[in-house]
């Protein structure tokens, strides 16, 4: 009986984000992936959702590496939280070049270099990681340069699709090579298929981004005679290729805008990933004598993440750029759900101020980076897997993608649909599911410390009403009040109305408190009359619930001397 290999979903399966897989075998581990989620208005303060690395840091010594699929946050944004949760950790990472670049970059600003090994994988090479033989394969999609890793284990081979589409005109050339599956498939047979869910339930095929170019180039044309600002994703190098081309043909000067933008743009040209002639690109600072009919400027902030390059223009807050009747601007993306509202008061900001908008809603500036089903359809045939786990996808995704794999003919017992948290074993038998760890979100605040669901309630109900704080002083031995009661309170009332609403709280908590001192009340019995009579006056008053926070304190003389 061949050595059994433990799969253990840590993120990714249940919701798109935060990435991450433990694929083990004969006691040694490999992390594939390692990606972030980013928060929403629901989570006040939260910078980051990452998964619960328990089960990594109590097997810290098994782990023997980490494969990087692909520059997007959703794989490589939790790799810092993970240094930092295992401090003794020297982790091995392997990717491609650019991917291996924006991990640097992140590495370098929490000061993690020392941390980590980074292995450059080139297409087609095959490394051995831990307990696995991996060999490493191009992929398509929205990000260049993705891997798909075929893994030799001791159970057949597992392969990863990695996010993909089949583009078969994508915009560098460089293919998904379908060629090497099938031969795998053929020889030695692949045993079990991971694969994108993403858009499991979106029937046809994707377009080829290299199909997005004309759009761009019929708008570019039409606009001629104004300035162009384009808001794309910082890590859609493609995309960014497609509109430098056409803005050197109509000979504008490119301007980059946003820092991950122009982090991204440098690191691409300087690996050959990104053609821009030397003369047709300059800093932003350089860019203000420019005729606006010869400049393109492509932007972060498509999706109106706040303090982003186009969401400061909307708001008129941008130090380079201001938005007039000369601009046209174009969201060369669609909004990540969640996302819509604010891409909404982008644009509409944008509009206000002038600007012509043009968006993936009215034409296609646009197209996934993810297949669609016939795309998933032909990795199934190619691969033609004995076993088969949906991944990456919200939880009707998963299920959307079995039933697809069923239709086309696949057993239901040879499918598992799995989620965060559960582990799969594969052995001579089959695939099951066996054990579970923590699949829960973890939330990290800008200082990378995790905060709790219920600090995050806390945060909601503070949002929702603000606060009233009750402050006494008490002497417990001659039974009075010796300072306030004084009540303070944020988020509750409007500066005008405040003062009179805080002495009215204030002095139905004296009658409460005072009333509670001729029995044998103690600080607890305080807390709760002065909270219960201020809740009452805050209501009555305001028909509004704010948090109460009685903050009652023993007065002893040794205190006050
Ligand atoms: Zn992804
Ligand atoms: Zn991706």
């Amino acid at each position: 009986m061949a050595e059994p290999v433990r799969i253990t979903f840590l993120g990714g399966l249940g919701d798109i984000g935060r990435n991450c897989a433990v694929l083990e075998s004969d006691n040694r581990m490999v992390i594939l992936d390692c990606g972030q989620m980013f928060s929403d208005e629901t989570q006040p303060g939260v910078e980051s959702i990452i998964p619960d690395f328990r089960y990594l840091i109590e097997n810290a010594d098994r782990i023997e590496g980490c494969i990087v699929t692909h520059a997007h946050e959703d794989h490589i944004g939790g790799l810092t939280y993970l240094l930092e949760a295992i401090p003794g950790l020297q982790l091995d990472f392997y990717g491609t070049p650019f991917t291996l670049g924006l991990v640097r970059h992140k590495l370098g600003e929490r000061n993690l270099q020392g941390r980590a090994n980074l292995h450059t994988i080139a297409d087609g090479d095959r490394r051995t990681i831990g307990p696995f033989d991996c060999e490493f394969l191009p992929v398509t999609h929205s990000t260049p340069s993705g891997l798909i890793t075929a893994f030799t284990t001791p159970q057949g081979i597992i392969l990863h699709s990695s996010d993909f589409k089949l583009d078969h005109t994508p915009v560098d050339g460089r293919l998904t090579d379908l060629p090497r599956i099938g031969a795998l498939s053929g020889d030695p047979g692949i045993r079990l298929l991971l694969c994108d869910s993403t858009n499991a339930n979106s029937p046809g095929q994707s377009t080829s981004e290299s199909e997005v170019g004309p759009v761009l180039r019929s708008i570019f044309h039409e606009h001629r005679n104004k300035r162009i600002i384009v808001g794309a994703f910082a890590s859609h190098i493609h995309r960014v290729q497609q509109i430098a081309d056409i803005a050197v043909e109509q000979d504008r000067t490119i301007v980059t805008l946003g820092r991950s933008m122009k982090r991204n743009v440098a690191m691409a040209r300087d690996l050959g990933l990104l053609s821009i002639p030397d003369r047709h690109i300059v800093d932003i600072a350089d860019s203000e004598d420019l005729d606006p009919a010869k400049t393109c400027i492509i932007s972060t902030g498509s999706q109106g993440e706040p303090r982003s390059a186009l969401t400061l223009m909307a708001a008129g807050d941008s130090r380079w750029v201001t938005i007039g009747p000369q601009d046209t601007v174009i969201f060369s993306s669609h909004p990540i759900p969640g996302n819509e509202a604010a891409v909404g008061r982008t644009r509409s900001g944008l509009a206000r101020q002038g600007a012509t908008i043009v968006h993936s809603g009215q034409i296609d500036v646009h197209t996934t980076g993810h297949g669609k089903q016939q795309e998933l359809l032909a990795l199934h045939a190619v691969a033609n897997p004995d076993l088969f786990v949906p991944v990456h996808g919200e939880y009707e995704h998963l299920i959307g993608h079995a039933e697809l794999a069923i239709r086309r003919g696949m057993s239901p017992d040879k499918v598992v649909v799995a989620t965060d948290g559960d582990q799969l074993l594969l052995t001579d038998e089959g695939i099951s599911k066996d054990g579970q760890v923590s699949g829960e979100y973890i939330y990290m605040d800008g200082s990378a410390q995790a905060l709790t669901e219920g600090v995050l309630d806390e945060r909601l109900l503070l949002g929702q009403a603000g606060f009233v704080s009750v402050i006494a002083e008490i002497d417990f031995e001659t039974r009075e009040i010796v300072f306030g009661p004084i009540v303070e309170s944020r988020g509750w009332a409007s500066p005008s109305e405040r003062f009179d609403l805080q002495s009215g709280a204030a002095s139905e908590a004296r009658k409460a408190l005072e009333d509670e001192l001729e029995k044998s009340g103690d600080v607890r019995d305080m807390e709760r009359v002065s909270r219960r009579a201020v809740g009452r006056y805050v209501a009555a008053a305001t028909r509004r619930r704010p948090v109460i926070v009685p903050v009652i304190k023993s007065y002893s003389p040794s205190n006050h001397s």
